[in-house]
């Protein structure tokens, strides 16, 4: 299973995508957690990315590019992956069709965790009293909300074309929405068409 897990900031990618990704023994592959790794080991990458992540913009495609394929070349990801937060830009999009293309492979499908924006911005003010994550003011919250928006919810329009689409509503609690995911992606997987399921 190749997977995508896409939604707003605050959607609960990262919780669910370990969770589904468990539930079909494949690697979960956060490029947000790869990033806060490297800052936090005070690595080259860290030191590139820092004030990057701070601000809540977006690392640039080609370094962001390079990492997650350095990451999908390793064994535990040849018979799968569930990707999360990547990829964010149309340019990303065609580096990963590019990618697994080379590789004879394509994607099975994508998650999306649908949501207002609105009530996302106020989950994601109560994680950082809870989490303290550097970039989570409520100015970079709202700035990441309306970056999100502009660049990374178009990119829904590509994989709907392309028959990818599992859409499920991300509210309701962890174990709720992670059902209503493996059901989506078990019948995306299995039909190869869109699935929405509310
Ligand atoms: P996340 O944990 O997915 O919200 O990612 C945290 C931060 O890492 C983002 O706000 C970006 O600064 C950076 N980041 C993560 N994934 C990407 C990506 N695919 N492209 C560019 N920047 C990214």
């Amino acid at each position: 299973m190749r997977l995508l897990i896409m939604g707003a900031p605050g959607a609960g990618k990262g919780t669910q995508a370990t969770s589904i990704a468990s539930h079909y023994g494949i690697p979960a592959i956060s490029t947000g957690d790869i990033f806060r790794a490297n800052v936090k080991q005070r690595t080259e990458l860290g030191r590139q990315v820092e004030a990057i992540l701070s601000a809540g913009d977006y690392v640039p495609d080609e370094l962001t590019e390079q990492i997650v394929a350095d990451r999908l070349d390793q064994p535990d990801a040849a018979k799968g992956f569930l990707l999360d937060g990547f990829p964010r830009t149309m340019h990303q999009v065609t580096a990963l069709d590019d990618y697994l293309a080379a590789r004879g492979s394509q994607l099975d499908a994508v998650l999306v965790l649908d949501a207002d924006p609105d009530d996302l911005v106020g989950r994601l003010l109560k994680r950082a009293q809870l989490e303290g994550r550097a970039d989570d003011t409520e100015e970079t919250i709202r700035h990441r909300m309306e970056v999100y928006l502009s660049d990374t919810a178009p990119l829904l329009a590509h994989y709907e074309s392309a028959g990818l689409l599992a859409k499920v509503a991300a509210l309701g609690t962890v174990e709720e929405v992670r059902e209503r995911s493996v059901a989506a992606l078990d019948r995306a997987v299995g039909r190869g068409t869109a699935v929405d399921v509310q």
